[in-house]
């Protein structure tokens, strides 16, 4: 391998590995990659334990073990710049949801009061201990560039590895899911909110206009819109946009609130209701981020026992 190639490390936290199969599932625009990046450390390509140095290091996933804290502690020292690439490493991710249970009853929920594997095992023992919260990269060590995205899409791996082989910085485009929707917001008369499994919505028309929840407008464009544009409702996966993470009182449910109770019949308090029902839903992504979880309009350990006490 050509000793002027740019080295990069990548290594996996607490994660689904999704990540990983995005970032060599280039086609074959990995070609282009290959040709000035010398791969030295990736878990699902390479058998390297180390940690050699090199100019950019990738990190996936977020802290949830002890494990995890080691390995990003180590990439820091071995990297130059640290990415911290996808919605886990960047917001906390999906099983940020798990903070809405503690340790203990997330361990027995799995392996001891599941009906399908009921069992007194349970694992502590033999992996790395499991850290009491979930939390971002950030939290751990210091982050040089962000690409959230579950996973980000290719269009947007290619477009920020090539800025940085060429040693200039990444474009960061802060439009949301609803700049790349092909459907039209439009004035209803929709007067209730419909699950994501009711009736059959409309193709051109805006979710939110048909009584549907959908996170679109609230939500970073990392994945150039499929959901949408493909019948099926953004459940806000690449993490907030800008202003919700910057401003303390907006927030994801009263933001999406004005705007359908705008578009519909639909009061929204009645929407804000709605989605504080869900709130493991409409929050996993970004719930473990304290720019979200420090907010004073979060409380989700309250909504979640409302709904409880039903
Ligand atoms: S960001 Fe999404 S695709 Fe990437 S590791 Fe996390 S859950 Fe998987
Ligand atoms: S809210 Fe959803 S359906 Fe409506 S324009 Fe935005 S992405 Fe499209
Ligand atoms: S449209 Fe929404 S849910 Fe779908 S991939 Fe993009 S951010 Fe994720």
């Amino acid at each position: 391998m050509s000793s002027d190639k740019v080295r990069l490390n990548t290594e996996w936290l607490c994660d689904c590995g999704g990540c990983h199969v995005a970032l060599v599932d280039l086609h074959e625009k990995i070609l282009n990659v290959l040709e000035s990046v010398e791969i030295l450390k990736c878990p699902v390509l390479t058998d390297e334990k180390s940690y050699p140095e090199a100019e950019i290091g990738i990190l996936t996933g977020s802290i949830r073990t002890e494990h995890d804290r080691h390995a990003a502690m180590e990439m820091r020292k071995h990297c130059k710049t640290i990415i911290a690439f996808g919605t886990c490493a960047v917001y906390g991710g999906l099983h940020g949801a798990g903070l809405a249970h503690s340790r203990e009853e997330i361990i027995n929920h799995v392996y001891r009061d599941n009906p399908t594997t009921i069992t007194d095992f349970a694992p502590q023992d033999e992996i790395d201990g499991l850290e009491k919260l979930v939390i971002p990269v950030d939290e751990v060590i210091d982050v040089d560039l962000y690409m959230p995205g579950c996973p980000p899409h290719a269009h947007f791996i290619f477009e920020a590895l090539s800025a940085l082989v060429n040693g200039k910085e990444p474009r960061v485009k802060h439009e949301s899911v609803c700049g790349g929707c092909d459907r039209t917001m439009k004035k209803t008369d929709v007067s209730e909110i419909k699950g994501s499994n009711e009736g059959i919505p409309d193709d051109d028309i805006c979710f939110l206009s048909q009584g549907y929840i959908c996170l679109g407008s609230v939500t970073l464009d990392r994945c150039l819109s499929p959901c949408p544009n493909h019948g099926i409702m953004c459940t806000g996966c690449a993490g907030p946009i800008m202003q919700i993470l910057s401003e303390p009182t907006r927030d994801l449910r009263t933001e999406v609130s004005e705007r359908m109770s705008r578009i519909t019949a639909i009061p929204a308090a009645t929407i804000v209701e709605s989605m504080e029902k869900s709130a493991k839903t409409h929050y996993a992504y970004a719930m473990a981020t304290k720019m979200i979880g420090n907010k004073p309009t979060f409380l989700i350990k309250k909504w979640i026992a409302d709904v409880e006490a039903m």
